[in-house]
């Protein structure tokens, strides 16, 4: 028998027209995925950004009220590198989102508003595979954004949204978790990958902060290792690989 961490990865679904990204920190789709993001858009595929917080508690000789206002105008320049123009914030507090039905409501409101049939998301488990651990920011949001794909499809769970003119919306297909440590799917990376280093790229005052490494260097050493990584077991071609949950 195979063992599940070699095996090969599946070509993700593409009978899909529109994708809504939903993750907690500004960078979290820059990190690995952006590359997926520009050959779907590429493809003429809409894809459309929601961020949990502003990233204000993310670099640490900027205080928070400063931070936010940098980061959110960072990740619109990013997503505007690989084709999204939509991007919005939930507004929950960096650091210290809370899993919970606030969370999942407000999630749940931007997947009726978008109308998705594939939702994004990033790795929602305790570890990044082995002992790594996870930052509780992404487990609260990726676990919501896995929860409210549901959620968002029924009209008596926060009947408040009704109200608010945003009807249920039963039709996303699948959760796609990158980042995950146990991946089952990937999207063919070499079309985005020069967009994707760019698109990290526009977190500048983030990684200059993060690192003493040239900015470029660092961006293009990490992404091509994780689209090398990743195509081993995808055919040998770069790629960005994604556990899917189909619904
Ligand atoms: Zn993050």
């Amino acid at each position: 028998m195979t063992e599940p961490t070699t095996s090969q990865l599946q070509p993700m679904p593409d009978d899909w027209r529109r994708a809504l990204a939903v993750v907690a920190h500004p960078d979290d789709l820059e990190y690995g995925c952006a590359a997926a993001i520009a050959s779907w858009t590429d493809a003429g595929r809409e894809v459309a950004y929601v961020l949990a917080t502003r990233g204000e508690a993310g670099i640490d000789t900027l205080e928070p009220a400063k931070c936010a206002a940098l980061r959110e105008r960072e990740q619109r320049a990013s997503a505007a590198v690989v084709g999204v123009d939509q991007v919005d914030f939930l507004d929950h507090a960096d650091g210290v989102v809370e899993y919970g039905p606030a969370l999942r409501r407000d999630i749940a409101a931007a997947i009726r508003r978008h109308r998705p049939e594939l939702v994004i998301t990033l790795n929602h488990r305790d570890t990044w595979g082995g002992t790594y651990w996870n930052t509780p920011d992404h487990v609260a949001v990726g676990r919501a954004v896995l929860d409210a794909a549901g959620d968002a499809g029924n009209r008596w769970i926060f009947p408040e949204l009704t109200e608010r003119g945003l009807a249920p919306w039963d039709g996303v297909r699948w959760v796609a978790v990158a980042g995950s440590g146990n991946p089952t799917h990937a999207v063919d990376a070499a079309g985005g990958l020069e967009r994707a280093v760019a698109s990290l790229l526009a977190h500048r005052t983030y990684i200059e902060a993060l690192t003493d490494e040239d900015p470029e260097t660092y961006a293009r050493g990490l992404l091509t290792g994780f689209a090398e990584e990743t195509g081993k077991r995808f055919g040998d071609r770069p790629a960005v690989a994604f556990e899917l949950f189909a619904r």
